[in-house]
């Protein structure tokens, strides 16, 4: 136990072991999802499964303050990967050792979830002392396509700031690249392979376009640099041994994207490239789904120097604000939607590994991070303690 840490608070722990205990893979979200609600419900606390793609819920509790005031967003994603095959503890049955707990998902991310859950209910005694809205939700689909977070930023909450409260404790993420793949069709013209002039190879002018790709300069971050892009596969007729000159052939260039370009850039950019070719064929550029798109934070925004306050106040030094180089949940928020967004919560290690831990020092001082941003954030009247 830290020395800022004087003890643990079953409750949370106990939280934390119930989430862990209820496997959560992808896609099958809603037996923890209703869990969290009947948690919500014993506190009095009424909670929405709302609707995702592919018949996925989120679950969502939002808790008014006496006044209008600023909406506040915490939570995170509730599903977990699958089972590595290197797990030598119980995935699903929690232990604790020294001040770890083991478990599927208790770094990522439901040590975070459970944190936050607790903040909100202390929120939910306390709301006729703060101002605005405390949004949570547990979403889907993260580990995956994203389905989850894609449903939610769909309607406008008017979310004025979000923690996602995924394992960053000591680098706390600001930004992340974007990434999306995107698939290009090159359409030519069949004709006798004994005659290959009398027609257009797709597979020659995929060719063209590809080494055009490879050569690409990409935009340059001044504070980050440049992303890269990769073609992943190539792809051209059906496999048949025939003399004829192949009409189709398609490919899939993954690409990574920095702050200050966009989706659109990125079609641009290939697009400009086939128009200098002056080939004969046909091409088509489309963005292939999940799709991230980049974002960065304002470092002097009012909300990431309230945050970096807290974040001193309670784990008693300046929070490393870092650019992430992976996607999350994040990016749909704050890169696709504009809702200014940050990562920060419990972290441990073995992350979608076998004997994945979360650090219970980190999911104590968590919970008191996000606790006293909230207080901050949504002018909760100092006189009375908030727990
Ligand atoms: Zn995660």
């Amino acid at each position: 136990m830290s020395p800022v840490v004087n003890a643990y608070d079953p409750e949370l722990i106990s939280l934390l072991t119930d989430l862990v205990a209820t496997p959560s893979f992808s896609g099958e979200e809603l037996t923890v999802q209703s869990r969290i609600a009947r948690w919500f419900s014993a506190a009095g606390i009424n909670s929405d499964l709302e609707d995702a793609d592919g018949g996925l819920k989120n679950l969502v509790v939002t808790i008014e303050g006496q006044k209008n005031g600023p909406v506040l967003w915490i939570g995170g994603h509730c599903d977990t990967v699958g089972v590595a095959s290197d797990w030598t503890k119980e995935p699903h049955r929690p232990v604790i050792e020294d001040n770890r707990l083991y478990g599927l998902g208790a770094m990522d991310m439901k040590g975070g979830l459970a944190a936050a859950m607790l903040t909100v209910r202390a929120l939910h005694r306390s709301r006729d002392q703060w101002s605005g809205k405390i949004i949570f939700s547990a979403l889907a689909d993260e580990e995956a396509w994203s389905r989850g977070a894609n449903a939610f930023v769909r309607k406008d909450r008017g979310i004025d700031a979000a923690i996602m409260c995924e394992p960053h404790f000591s680098d706390v993420i600001i930004g992340a690249l974007g990434k999306i793949n995107l698939k290009v069709e090159v359409t030519g013209r069949s004709a006798h392979g004994s005659r290959p002039e009398e027609g257009v190879n797709a597979v020659i002018e995929a060719a063209r376009l590809l080494v055009a790709i490879n050569g690409l300069e990409r935009f340059v971050h001044h504070d980050f640099g440049k992303a890269s892009h990769c073609v992943l596969n190539v792809t051209s007729g059906d496999g048949r041994y025939e003399i004829r000159v192949p009409d189709h052939t398609a490919f899939v260039v993954n690409w990574h994207f920095m702050p200050g370009e966009t989706v659109e850039d990125a079609v641009k950019t290939i697009e400009a490239l086939v128009a200098g070719l002056n080939s004969p064929a046909r091409f088509a550029v489309s963005v292939g789904e999940p799709r991230y798109e980049s974002f960065l934070l304002d470092k002097d925004s009012a909300f990431v120097s309230q945050f970096c306050e807290s974040y001193r106040l309670i784990i008693g030094k300046e929070p490393d604000l870092r650019f992430g180089r992976g996607v999350s949940d994040a990016n749909i928020f704050a890169g696709r939607s504009g809702i200014p967004t940050l990562l920060f919560g419990p972290d441990g290690a073995n992350m979608h590994a076998g004997d994945e831990w979360v650090d219970l020092d980190q999911l104590h001082l968590s919970r008191a991070v996000y606790l006293d941003f909230a207080r901050q954030f949504l002018k909760f009247n100092q006189t009375s303690p908030l727990q």
